[in-house]
């Protein structure tokens, strides 16, 4: 039995991110995490240029990934209706493949203990947590951290409401040799769904798409149901056409769900995904994981340093997950409903296209401000 500083659960962007974050401040971290690194994630590797001083507080000089740096956008309807722009703050397109072991590496060189195991249960009582390990492991700390992304057995385990729901979302990613604009990144509209398209390092394209399973399960693989409903829209037919697969087959997962979650629950702080998951159309996710990371870094040392009690710390980082997230999903999942709808999406492109100046700002209203130290 061990008692450590914080424990966290899962090592993706918004785990490894408190862990840098915690072992730069001198608190102990001990992160678990059930997979090997690196490891392909589905994932538009589209990222927000906001967290870039963050990570560079961190110390974590994101140049040395070669990212492909993004500045425009083009969004098309499913007829291939499109408008394009400058993106407002712009961004940045790296693998999760190489971002995620990055961190990881930058973990370990910061002194986190990381255990690969995976967490069965989570108990609270007389102030302490108890965290179970797959392998028959327990440990022991003040403070847990949650960071288990979208779906997980520990969400099951606690019981989580969005977890007694079925989810109507699947995704499906791969990485591709394409003539695709370098500094571009598109959302593509199809029927049940839409597909992000932008460059991420080594010249390589990321492909990545929401369908809704209701219109997917007609078809007997995603070959095929790529060929009847996405290559409807003309734009798409001609990316996917010229495309070359990098990967033996493409990456799948099912039961997304974005539905409304506590970011708080039996004393345990989530953080990115664990805490809300964000429509992916905005293309902010991964900004928010490393985003609430930060959040929950600065009040979990406040506590250690006595300036909050338990009761308070959580208050105040439910409150300040409130006003920072908030209204990005409720717009996330606004956004989702009129392309879900083919008749309005079109009456609003056409209106997009006669007032261009309006997309910037609805792309604001799903984005933060840049974050500061
Ligand atoms: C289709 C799609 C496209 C997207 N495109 C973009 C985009 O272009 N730009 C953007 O910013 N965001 C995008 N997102 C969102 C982004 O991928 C997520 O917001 C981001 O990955 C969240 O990071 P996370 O650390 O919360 O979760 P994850 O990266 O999923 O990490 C969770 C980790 O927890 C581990 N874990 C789970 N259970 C356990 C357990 N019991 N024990 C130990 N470990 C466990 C998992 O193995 C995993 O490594 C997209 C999402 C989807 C679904």
């Amino acid at each position: 039995m061990k008692n450590n500083g914080v424990i966290i659960i899962g090592g993706g962007l918004a785990g490894l991110t408190a862990a840098i974050h915690l072992s730069k401040i001198g608190i102990d971290v001990t992160l678990v995490e059930k997979n090997d690194f690196p490891k392909h994630k589905v994932c538009g590797e589209y990222i927000s240029n906001e967290v870039l001083p963050y990570l560079t507080w961190l110390d974590l000089d994101i140049e040395f990934l070669q990212p492909q740096a993004i500045s425009k956008f083009i969004f098309a309807t499913a007829s291939g209706k499109a408008v394009s722009g400058e993106l407002p703050l712009g961004g940045f397109g790296v693998s999760r493949y190489a971002l995620d072991h990055f961190l990881h590496k930058k973990a370990l060189t910061n002194k986190c203990q990381i255990i690969k195991d995976s967490v069965t249960s989570i108990d609270f009582s007389n102030d302490e947590f108890t965290v179970n390990l797959s392998e028959g492991g327990e440990l022991k700390s003040k403070i847990v951290i949650g960071a288990f992304g979208k779906r997980s057995n520990v969400d099951q385990k606690l019981n989580r409401e969005f977890i007694r729901k079925k989810s109507p979302w699947l995704a499906v990613k791969g990485h591709f040799k394409v003539e695709f604009p370098l500094e571009l990144v598109g959302l593509y509209n199809f029927k049940g769904g839409y597909c992000g398209v932008s460059n991420v390092e080594s010249n390589t394209v990321n492909i990545c798409y929401l369908a809704d399973y209701k219109t997917f399960k007609k078809y007997k693989n995603t070959s095929d149901y790529q060929k009847s409903i996405l290559y409807q829209n003309p734009l798409l037919k001609t990316i996917f056409e010229n495309a070359t697969p990098l990967f033996e087959k493409p990456l799948t997962i099912s039961q997304i769900a974005f539905d409304k979650k506590k970011c708080v629950e039996n004393h345990i702080l989530m953080i990115g995904d664990t805490a809300g998951l964000i429509h992916p159309l905005c293309g902010n996710g991964m900004a928010m994981a490393i985003h609430s990371a930060k959040i929950a870094s600065e009040l979990v040392s406040h506590y250690f340093s006595g300036q909050l009690d338990r009761k308070n710390l959580e208050q105040k980082y439910t409150d300040t997950w409130n006003q920072n997230f908030s209204s990005r999903l409720k717009t996330g999942r606004m956004l989702s409903k009129i392309l879900q709808n083919k008749k309005l999406s079109e009456v609003i492109m056409q209106g997009l296209s006669v007032f261009p100046f309006l997309l910037p700002k609805i792309i604001r209203k799903t984005h933060g401000k840049t974050l500061t130290i």
